[in-house]
């Protein structure tokens, strides 16, 4: 029998969850819905001074958003909780203790001064120090020391550290389902700190012991973490374990440039590199960003489905992934096309939703908007006729102020342009015919308006540009007459007297 897919994601709660650790969590997220598994969320909180307040929360919050929610997690208990290693950390020592007793590991007294030393003299000798076969029995541990001593020394209360024996001349060979098959010499790998003074277990130790006790099938993360592969896989052995499957994701990459995107990258281009807002920092969703856009412009930044397709729902997303078309090389990150997802997913949402957020800014207004503009039916058909030249619902404003206040100044390039000697006259006479429009529909006064343009043997030119420039403020906006239907009559023909009062 095929054993179960649970898969994790196990951030460390010291900070905002950055945009890179969001791809990781869908990542999972995907492996696990399309093999009917489940996603657990574990808080890799044993380092206490890296520990940030509400970044739990944040995370949670962050997953919640993108519409990826755990199935088993701090407060969604799967049977293989607690789910935060702060509330776990009776149980690590244990292991620490299974490793003593198979020889796997030992217990290391040298104080950190001393670790020093031993660093900066092998510097000035041009090496590196490492602490592991090559110089492990000329420090102070329990390889060195009598069994006696070494209980001497730790029932008297001396610091120590449980270290992993990392085993000398030996060939590891380790499976990655990005990397495929790797090869690494047990010589260059160090005697890692399993267990530290403060009681705690390291990540490395904590992170085994967890996925195992999990019933991790597979372990989908960062690229950053590759480097701890080979002890990872020498940790299972030692406790004869079964080893999950490996997937190392590759890193995601400034807009330009070389290097991993980092928050500078962010705030030096101006686009969010987290999903919410932490501090001074705005997120994709404060930003106007859809979570279906952050979810699909994601999945694509490292993975790819071997076809053109660029456009994913997230239910698309779970049947398309497939962990073997991951790539190894970094994901080089475009911030344009973030926006060009949005601008698809703008076009997806209904008038009525995008109507609800833009009537919420536009009572935040300071400019006076009369309370029959502010009505659901009004704002969804101003949406309509915009949103397809809209990025953002906060674009709305700028693309739709018109639709709602009329304009108080005029580009004046544009005055310039179409404010003629003889347009004062057109207009007067333009007001004159509105006058006697009763079916204010668009259609109906196009009819009208362009039967007087042709009955006057006018130039149209003469007539609907400077028509837009005073309705409008300026040379844009959607269809003219779709304007004038929507604003109606009345403040259409103010309007138009206004300018000619002004201009
Ligand atoms: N706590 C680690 C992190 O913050 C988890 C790494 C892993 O997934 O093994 O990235």
């Amino acid at each position: 029998m095929t054993k179960r897919v649970r898969v994790r994601f196990a951030p460390s709660p010291t900070g905002p969850l950055h945009i890179g650790g969001v791809r990781t969590a869908l990542f999972n997220y995907l492996f696990a819905k399309k093999h009917n598994g489940d996603f657990i969320l574990r808080i890799e909180d044993t380092d206490q001074k890296r520990f940030v307040k509400g970044a739990e929360e944040y995370i949670i919050d962050s997953l919640n958003w993108c519409k990826m929610p755990y199935d088993e997690g701090p407060g969604k208990d799967g049977g293989h909780g607690p789910y935060r290693q702060s509330e776990r950390k009776e149980l690590y020592r244990k292991y620490a203790d299974i490793l003593l007793e198979k020889g796997a590991a030992y217990y290391a007294f040298d104080t950190s001064e001393e670790l020093d030393a031993h660093r900066k003299d092998h510097e000035a000798k041009g090496k590196t120090f490492i602490y592991n076969h090559h110089n492990r029995l000329k420090l102070t541990n329990s390889l060195v020391l009598s069994e006696e001593e070494t209980n001497k020394r730790i029932t008297a209360g001396d610091e120590f550290v449980i270290r992993f024996k990392s085993p000398t001349d030996t060939k590891i060979h380790l499976n990655d389902l990005v990397r495929g098959k790797m090869e690494i010499d047990s010589n260059v790998l160090d005697d890692k700190v399993l267990f530290k003074s403060d009681g705690m277990p390291t990540y490395h130790l904590a992170n085994i012991v967890d996925d195992h006790l999990m019933d991790i099938s597979h372990v989908i993360r960062g690229e950053e973490w590759l480097p701890s592969l080979a002890l990872h896989q020498l940790l299972y052995e030692a406790f004869g374990w079964d080893v999950p499957q490996f997937a190392h994701l590759p890193l995601i990459m400034k807009p330009v440039g070389k290097g991993k995107l980092s928050k500078r990258d962010g705030e030096k281009l101006g686009f969010p590199v987290f999903p919410l807002t932490w501090n001074e920092s705005i997120g994709y969703k404060e930003s106007g960003y859809f979570p279906e856009a952050v979810v699909n412009f994601l999945a694509l930044l490292g993975w790819n489905p071997g076809t053109e397709q660029e456009i994913f729902s997230l239910e698309e997303l779970v049947t398309t992934f497939d962990i073997s078309r991951v790539n190894k090389s970094g994901a080089r990150f475009d911030p344009d096309k973030t926006k060009w997802y949005n601008h698809h997913y703008m076009q997806q949402h209904s008038n009525k939703e995008l109507a609800k957020d833009f009537t919420t800014i536009l009572q935040n207004k300071e400019a006076h908007i009369s309370e029959e503009r502010l009505v659901l039916p009004y704002v969804e058909e101003v949406v309509a006729l915009i949103k397809e030249r809209a990025t953002f619902i906060q674009d709305f404003w700028e693309l739709a102020n018109f639709f709602f206040v009329a304009p108080d100044s005029y580009n004046e390039k544009a005055v310039k342009k179409q404010w003629k000697e003889d347009t004062p006259s057109i207009m007067k006479q333009l007001v004159s015919l509105l006058e006697t429009i009763s079916d204010f529909t668009a259609q109906n006064v196009e009819t009208k308006v362009k039967e007087w343009i042709g009955e006057q043997g006018l130039a149209f030119g003469k007539v609907m540009p400077p028509l837009r420039l005073i309705t409008v403020g300026d040379m844009k906006g959607p269809d003219m007459f779709k304007i004038l239907e929507l604003i109606g009559k009345e403040d259409s023909i103010e309007r138009i007297k206004k300018a000619i009062a002004v201009l």
